[in-house]
């Protein structure tokens, strides 16, 4: 059971993991963290990302970033950062691949959607989810529901949670990873370090997706500094460089620059407070594996031109709009015939979580045809 080089301190060492709900015997060839990452890619919502939008509705093309390949290269980032810090590589690329399990189809627009329609059943949180899937949802083993993961790996999966689901969820699970939403605390570094690099991928991606999409202009990009910056860097190296491959150099030097700022600055937070291991980083006042305040500011301005320009634009607002009705009507048409789902959601005793899952689990263009066979409305081409 070997975890490959050796780990700092403060990583979560697999030989130290808090364990399963369930108690299992270790495996011979493999860490903890290795078996739950392979138990989420063989997963039916693991492989339901590839049909799932990022930002884009799937069939509108074939290049564009879907929750899968998102979640490809948040695991990617994450591991690049994790092996320059001595952390649990293994621990990372299972939390990445599995933090976004639980988003609903039709990227934010559907989640909101689902949270509206399940406002007076206590809500929906897409976090939360994506710990229902892996605790609950997914049915594949004879010995329980769910993956039935290691600790570790359900920590960085819940990444926020409301007071009132943490709530629920330590009365079922006292000492579970809802904890710190009432008492306080971090995340491991392992965990905190996905939430990062899951800004920058996307913030990186959105913008060459945008781009090639024809929802915004490589000249409107340059309006925030730090893509202006990369852009005079490669255009100064290579002044006849082809437009296509200009904003893949300049879009691969700034990951390559924020993910070196992301290792030095947390190297340098981490001597700062002098943590001695994991419960360290647990108790710590604030997340150690953070960019330098320059980079968090630069990420900022980018975020806010991607919500002003790609986000709101017309035709993303159009999509997420129909999105965000079948996702809606599709609550309402079960809810009321709970025979239109499959058996062991028509069942459950409380119908809108079940709903609310069903519809939590589809992909887009599952989501579309149902919406088609239920209401006879066709919302897409
Ligand atoms: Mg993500």
């Amino acid at each position: 059971m070997s975890h490959g080089a050796a780990l700092a301190p403060w990583a979560c060492d697999p030989r130290s993991s808090r364990g399963r709900r369930l108690a299992e015997p270790a495996d011979p060839g493999r860490t903890e963290h290795q078996r739950d990452r392979d138990r989420i890619v063989h997963s039916t919502a693991f492989r339901r990302l590839v049909y799932k939008t990022q930002v884009f509705i799937n069939h509108e093309g074939d290049l564009f970033r879907t929750r899968l390949t998102h979640s490809l290269e948040v695991a990617q980032l994450g591991r690049s950062v994790a092996r320059a810090l001595s952390l649990n590589e293994d621990l990372v690329e299972a939390i990445a691949l599995a933090h976004d399990l639980g988003h609903t189809p039709f990227g934010h627009a559907g989640q909101d959607a689902l949270h509206a329609c399940m406002a007076p059943h206590g809500g929906f949180e897409h976090n939360l989810q994506s710990l229902r899937v892996v605790d609950l949802l997914e049915q594949r083993y004879a010995a329980f529901d769910g993956l039935n993961l290691s600790f570790e790996t359900r920590e960085g999966i819940l990444k926020h949670c409301s007071r009132s689901h943490a709530q629920a969820l330590l009365a079922a699970e006292p000492e579970g990873p809802a904890t710190r939403f009432l008492h306080g605390g971090q995340p491991s570094l392992e965990a905190q370090l996905v939430n990062v690099v899951d800004e920058l991928a996307y913030s990186a991606h959105d913008v060459d997706d945008g781009v090639r999409a024809g929802l915004i202009t490589l000249e409107q990009a340059l309006q925030v500094p730090l893509l202006r910056a990369w852009h005079d860097a490669v255009r100064t190296e290579h002044p006849q460089l082809a437009a296509k491959r200009l904003l893949h150099e300049m879009l691969r030097r700034m990951l390559s620059a924020q993910v070196r700022d992301l290792i030095s600055n947390t190297q340098a937070q981490l001597q700062a407070a002098a943590v001695a291991d994991v419960s360290g980083v647990r108790a710590h006042a604030a997340a150690l594996a953070a960019p330098s305040p320059v980079l968090r500011e630069q990420t900022l301005q980018l975020k806010r031109f991607l919500f002003r320009e790609l986000y709101r634009h017309p035709r993303v607002v159009d999509m997420t709009n129909r999105g965000r009705q079948v996702v809606a009507e599709l609550f309402a048409a079960y809810l009321t015939a709970p025979a239109e789902m499959p058996p062991e959601f028509a069942t459950a005793e409380d119908r809108p979580r079940a709903v609310a899952d069903y519809v939590a689990g589809m992909t887009d263009r599952f989501a579309q045809r149902e919406h088609q066979r239920l209401t006879g409305q066709r919302l897409f081409d």
